[in-house]
């Protein structure tokens, strides 16, 4: 018998540059916060700190509502629990899909028995607002299941317009801003949004596994018309809101009763992920000290310098420019390039990492992420002279030196 060495290998992780759309590098200072000490979920110090998360997660959302509070778990967490607490067997949701995490809508709500109605749009563009407002009065959904900003595409839909209509009609919208949140304005209030899902390994630059998601009073009332009863803890107000309809089908996922832990009753659901907590509420002070206006600004000229840099380089932008995301840059790999090798090689000899895609853009494009720690100029230079020497070294045809100058050129413009 030869003992096993695994324990006495130590943990390694190599230094990276993360130009992903997620997971993305984390300020020291929250990464700092996650090494305090444990406390209890009932320890007044530690509903102080969810009370301040809740907080300061309204302002981010832009929004009054009170239900502005985390979900355990990675972002799909939060879009699960929107579902399961809004649809029961039968009930219509329309989800318009213009890439791959439209898709997680109705893979999700078909779990929950959804009578799911979908309409698409080509990869690359986003849907005119008219034509899924003509959907919705057609189907009469009770839920329209949106994504703020397409990962998989680098799209961005726009909202407004399609959150006043569902809020004339009686319908209710559930916006997945998972890749959008704190890299780019997301306006529940001004918008219409009942339900949002906000992302934390993203521009919001808190490691994965916590969900900040916000609903109004709409949401909340569904939710409630859901309330299993309990034996034991249920009071009269328990009894009376509820209809009698089916229980939420998941209990880790149950709102209703998260909103009794999250609400001054303090009723155990599960143990909260005390150090995800205090992640989350260093990765929302670093955004609002910050500000939101200048976080937004700082995304766009990061971002601005990138699609220079791509472009004097010689290679082209994937997809309609007047609905490109500020947070994440889709490159066409040029024809006759193997993309995944480009990938390899500058993971290799320059530890950064870029993304490919999913479907039928899968091998055809780069994405480029600029989110929340990671939208800064050294990054987005490193990325450029990385590129260039790995298509270089894959054989590919480049205007040499020409896109590091056109970032800097951007830079230099905004006087940074
Ligand atoms: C990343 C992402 C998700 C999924 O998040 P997980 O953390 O992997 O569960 C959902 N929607 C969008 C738009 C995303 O970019």
């Amino acid at each position: 018998m030869t003992q096993s060495t695994v324990s006495s290998r130590a943990l390694k992780v190599p230094p990276r540059t993360i130009m992903t759309p997620g997971p993305v590098e984390v300020d020291p200072r929250v990464l700092r916060a996650m090494s305090m000490p444990i406390l209890g979920q009932f320890d007044p110090a530690f509903t102080q700190i969810m009370n301040e998360v809740m907080e300061m997660l309204r302002e981010a959302f832009q929004t009054k509502n009170h239900w502005s509070y985390p979900i355990d778990g990675t972002s799909r967490a939060g879009i699960e629990a929107l579902i399961a607490g809004l649809i029961e067997p039968g009930d219509k949701m329309l989800v318009p899909i213009y890439g791959r995490f439209g898709d997680l809508f109705v893979e999700i709500g078909e779990r929950y028995g959804a009578d799911i109605h979908t309409m698409e749009c080509p990869w690359g563009t986003v849907f005119d607002p008219e034509e899924v407002i003509a959907e919705i009065k057609k189907v009469r959904p009770k839920v329209v299941a949106l994504v703020h900003g397409e990962t998989s595409t680098g799209r961005m839909q726009p909202l407004a317009e399609i959150g006043r209509a569902c809020r004339e009609l009686g319908v209710l919208l559930v916006v997945d801003s998972v890749a959008t949140f704190c890299g780019t304005a997301v306006k529940a209030d001004e918008w219409c949004l009942d339900a949002v899902i906000g992302g934390a390994q993203k521009c919001l630059s808190v490691p994965p596994g916590i969900v900040p998601i916000t609903y109004n009073e709409r949401v909340e009332k569904e939710i409630l018309k859901r309330k299993k009863v309990e034996r034991g803890i249920a009071t009269d107000a328990d009894r009376k809101s509820a209809e009698g309809r089916m229980p939420i089908r998941s209990n880790y996922f149950d709102l209703g009763q998260l909103q009794d832990y999250w609400s001054e009753r303090r009723l155990n659901h599960h143990t909260e992920a005390t150090s995800m907590e205090y992640a989350l509420h260093e990765g929302l002070r670093l955004v609002l000290d910050e500000g939101l206006e200048n976080r937004f600004a700082r995304h766009r000229l990061n971002e601005a310098a990138l699609m220079a840099g791509i472009e004097a380089m010689g290679l082209d932008l994937f997809g309609d420019p007047t609905c490109k995301m500020p947070t994440v840059t889709c490159v066409k790999v040029p024809i006759g390039v193997n993309g995944d090798e480009v990938r390899s090689v500058l993971l290799s000899h320059f530890g950064i990492e870029i993304a490919g895609s999913f479907g039928s853009l899968q091998g055809k494009i780069w994405r480029i992420g600029t989110m929340g720690y990671g939208c800064r100029q050294d990054n987005v230079l490193a990325v450029l002279a990385g590129l260039e020497a790995s298509l270089i070294r894959c054989g590919a045809q480049v205007n040499r030196g020409e896109g590091l100058q056109a970032a800097i050129d951007v830079y230099e413009k905004a006087g940074e």
